[in-house]
């Protein structure tokens, strides 16, 4: 990726990338009142144009943490919509982006400070997962997922990614790629930042809503991809177990997008290698994204 991000959107405001500022000690900082989304725009090769994927589900799903938080005066869904494309537009950019669109507690203040809010949108080159092709490996976690009655993983705040960061860090000293993480009960939850499949006899099988994970725009997407392929899908409560005897596992979220899963806990899944149906699924993801098929054109918003 040959662009840098040089300008960023903050409050409305088109402002050099390098100038955004919030007070160290603003709610949003100090307390963690803070929530956002990952979005990515993606190149067709064919037109060279940038469109930002599932946009209005990731707007949707910040208004619901927005609510959630009890902010003062949120920004509007237009607004935001419009700080995003404006985000990219400014950079002009000449390759994929990544989007980091974020809503916190900008005055300084106490806990429970719901005012004043602010937010910043940034577009900037990231890097598709180097694991993309040849399979990560991870290991189940001895941290456990954050709980919904404790911090609800369906709202993504910003305070999330210390419990998704404690247990990437010690995946990565157990030399594994990332954690998978367990809910109290001792179910299959998610990852650090992105959701969990298995395929089993041809079914792709998917940790419940209910197993406090992000309610991922990812996951709903692969799960259409899979219906539109013939694969069945279930959408349960799932064992640790599960991802030993699995036929295949992978990941999927925005940053992560649909990555091959070949060691758990250091033994093979299936046979060791990216399974047919994530990998069938990944190119029917990439070409949904980047609109090399006409179909789900309402998932593609272009970048004017
Ligand atoms: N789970 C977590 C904890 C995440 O941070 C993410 C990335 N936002 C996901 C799942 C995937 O969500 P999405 O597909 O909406 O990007």
């Amino acid at each position: 990726m040959a662009w840098s991000a040089h300008t960023i959107i903050q409050n409305g405001k088109p402002i050099p990338f390098e100038e955004a500022r919030v007070h160290p000690l603003s709610v949003g900082l100090a307390y963690g009142a803070a929530v956002f989304e990952g979005i990515r725009a993606y190149m067709n090769p064919a037109t060279g144009r940038l469109s930002v994927f599932r946009l209005e589900e990731h707007l949707a799903r910040l208004d619901q943490g927005m609510k959630f938080m009890r902010f003062d005066d949120p920004p509007s869904r237009d607004v935001l919509r419009q700080g995003v494309l404006e985000s990219v537009r400014a950079n002009a950019p000449d390759d994929d982006c990544y989007i980091r669109l974020q809503v916190h507690i900008e005055s300084r203040g106490s806990q429970s400070t719901t005012g004043k809010v602010g937010w910043v949108c940034a577009a900037i080159p990231r890097d598709r997962s180097p694991k993309r092709e040849s399979g990560l490996s991870l290991g189940v976690s001895s941290w456990t997922r954050i709980a919904d009655n404790t911090m609800p993983a369906r709202i993504k705040a910003t305070a999330n990614y210390h419990a998704g960061r404690i247990a990437t860090l010690q995946a990565q000293a157990d030399g594994y790629d990332a954690p998978i993480l367990l809910t109290r009960e001792g179910k299959l939850s998610e990852s650090a930042g992105a959701c969990l499949c298995l395929v089993r006899d041809g079914v792709l099988i998917t940790p419940a809503r209910d197993s406090d994970i992000l309610e991922s725009v990812t996951r709903g997407t692969v799960m259409e991809l899979a219906a539109e392929l013939g694969v069945p899908c279930e959408e349960r409560r799932a064992d640790r177990t599960e991802l030993y005897v699995a036929d295949e596992v992978f990941l999927c979220g925005t940053g992560q997008e649909l990555v091959p899963v070949t060691r758990v806990d250091r033994l093979p899944v299936g046979d060791g290698k990216p399974g047919a149906i994530t990998m069938q699924l990944q190119a029917a993801y990439e070409a949904v994204v980047r609109g090399t098929t006409d179909a789900h054109a309402a998932w593609r918003t272009p970048v004017p």
